[in-house]
């Protein structure tokens, strides 16, 4: 059997070949980066060298980086810190969850959020109140790709002297970031979205900043997190990090072969429709709606045919809930119609052109019957 053609990198890339290299070369030493002696002291470079690597793919400066076992604990440690919240609508589950009680910024049918309602919202606040919020936006979304106006955002939440959060987990390695000079106070970060190990992430925040400390215990990573570090996967996701900046050039390819797929769907599929088309995108990330299928139905004929990719945001149970994203944009009633399509650093130049195919296929059988 051929090896299925894998879409789905926003929800998890394959490991690639220099993390893995960069673990096989560590596994087996003892390695407690607090320990003193030979061994510890080879540990703690190791895990200094994989924090200048994602430094260096953020734009960043490594003494500002946290790691954390993922974009979650990383969400959850900024949010744990202000006692007022406003986020978007369209954030992950890992921000959404961390604060039920946060006070939301509306979305624009384009899936990009709404500055003028961000500012009303920051208006608002008494000063007393303006220096206890956080405000908390991600860089693209997983599930449309969308890119949201982060430094106008950072902008409006600088004026208004509140603190400004993003979760870059989706927009790492696929643009460049340069956080020393957008006004953000704290961002996240996931390894496995980038071709590291899955369970390693970090939190970056701006000097004379932390995010508040959940684990307590030995006091690793500067106090912030405790927990002997998790050295093979901070290995691994520097190693990823720095293959992702030396990729990030490569990434118009992406961009280019993911147009092509939506042409050749549009042309094809009268009634299909791509979500967030007028906003500034991912460009490795297409989000369709099917108007001759509901997605989860579309999710396993495809699996069938040998195309692994997904339906809205996948839930731990493997089920398909309705996208709180797509209902923000307006159009609860398609989301259960939208599936997603993500490419990444494996992806081969016909592999969209191989799955628009199939799609149109199953289009034109969906007519016969
Ligand atoms: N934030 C966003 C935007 C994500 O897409 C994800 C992963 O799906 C996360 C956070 C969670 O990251 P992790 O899986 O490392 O906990």
């Amino acid at each position: 059997m051929t090896e299925p053609i894998y879409l789905d990198y926003n929800a998890t890339a394959p490991l690639h070949p220099d993390a893995q290299a960069a673990m096989q070369a560590a596994f087996g030493a003892p390695a407690n980066p607090s320990s003193v002696h030979f061994h510890g002291r080879a540990a703690r470079a190791k895990i200094e060298h994989a924090r200048q690597q994602l430094a260096d793919l953020i734009g960043g400066r490594a003494q500002d980086i946290t790691f954390t076992s993922g974009g979650t604990e990383a969400n959850n440690m900024v949010l744990a810190g202000f006692p007022t919240v406003i986020m978007s609508e369209i954030e992950h589950d890992a921000v959404r969850a961390a604060r039920p009680d946060a006070m939301t910024i509306k979305t624009h049918s384009d899936g990009v959020i709404s500055l003028p309602d961000l500012a009303d919202k920051l208006a608002k606040l008494s000063p007393e109140q303006s220096a206890e919020t956080l405000v908390s936006v991600m860089a693209a979304n997983n599930e449309t790709g969308a890119i949201q106006p982060i430094s106008d955002i950072a902008e409006l939440c600088h004026r208004a002297g509140v603190k400004f959060h993003s979760d870059m987990v989706q927009m790492l390695g696929k643009k460049q970031l340069n956080l020393s000079r957008l006004k953000v106070d704290f961002a996240s970060f996931s390894a496995h979205k980038i071709g590291g190990p899955a369970g390693v992430g970090a939190v970056w925040s701006a000097a004379g900043l932390r995010p508040t400390s959940l684990i307590k215990g030995g006091g690793q990573e500067q106090g912030v997190r405790s927990g002997t570090e998790n050295i093979f996967g901070i290995i691994g996701f520097g190693a990823a990090a720095q293959a992702a900046s030396e990729q990030l050039d490569g990434l118009e390819r992406l961009g280019c072969w993911r147009d092509e797929f939506e042409h050749k769907l549009k042309a094809a599929i009268p009634e299909l429709h791509v979500m967030a088309e007028q906003a500034e995108r991912l460009a490795n990330t297409s989000a369709l709606f099917l108007p001759f299928s509901v997605a989860e139905m579309a999710v396993m004929r495809l699996d069938l045919a040998g195309f692994s990719i997904s339906a809205g945001a996948a839930c731990s149970s493997g089920k398909v809930k309705s996208s709180h994203v797509i209902a923000a944009m307006g159009m609860a009633d398609k989301a259960h119609h939208v599936i997603r399509v993500s490419s990444g650093w494996k992806t081969q130049p016909d592999d969209m052109l191989k799955l628009a195919e199939q799609l149109i296929e199953m289009y034109k059988h969906s007519q016969i019957r």
